[in-house]
């Protein structure tokens, strides 16, 4: 097919630093979010024309939270529940540790 890879539709996201002496919308903690941008775009020979969907994500440090910027706040988009019960750092879900990768602590 002679237009595959000429243009396509493609998802990117940018990291924006850390924001500081926030409190969590999930939790309610003092802490500190992790900033993305993220967005779609469609691009020709690889060279991005035009972006959509653009939008402002962070995890919150404390309990790893995922959050949408909305308006002067932060709606929670996915509470993180995976806490590890020694050290109370957060754990990804979806990579199913046996043991918490910051203390080792054995994990169900
Ligand atoms: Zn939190
Ligand atoms: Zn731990």
């Amino acid at each position: 097919m002679f237009f595959i890879g000429i243009f396509g539709i493609d998802h990117a996201s940018k990291d924006l630093g850390t924001e500081n002496n926030v409190t969590c919308p999930a939790c309610g903690a003092y802490t500190h979010f992790k900033l993305r941008k993220e967005y779609d775009y469609f691009h020709i020979f690889f060279i991005p024309v035009f972006r959509w969907h653009v939008r402002e994500t962070a995890q919150a440090f404390c309990c790893g939270a995922l959050l949408e910027r909305d308006g002067d706040g932060w709606r929670v988009l996915a509470k993180r529940t995976n806490i590890c019960p020694s050290c109370g750092r957060p754990i990804d879900p979806e990579a199913g540790f046996r043991f918490c990768p910051w203390c080792s602590h054995p994990l169900l």
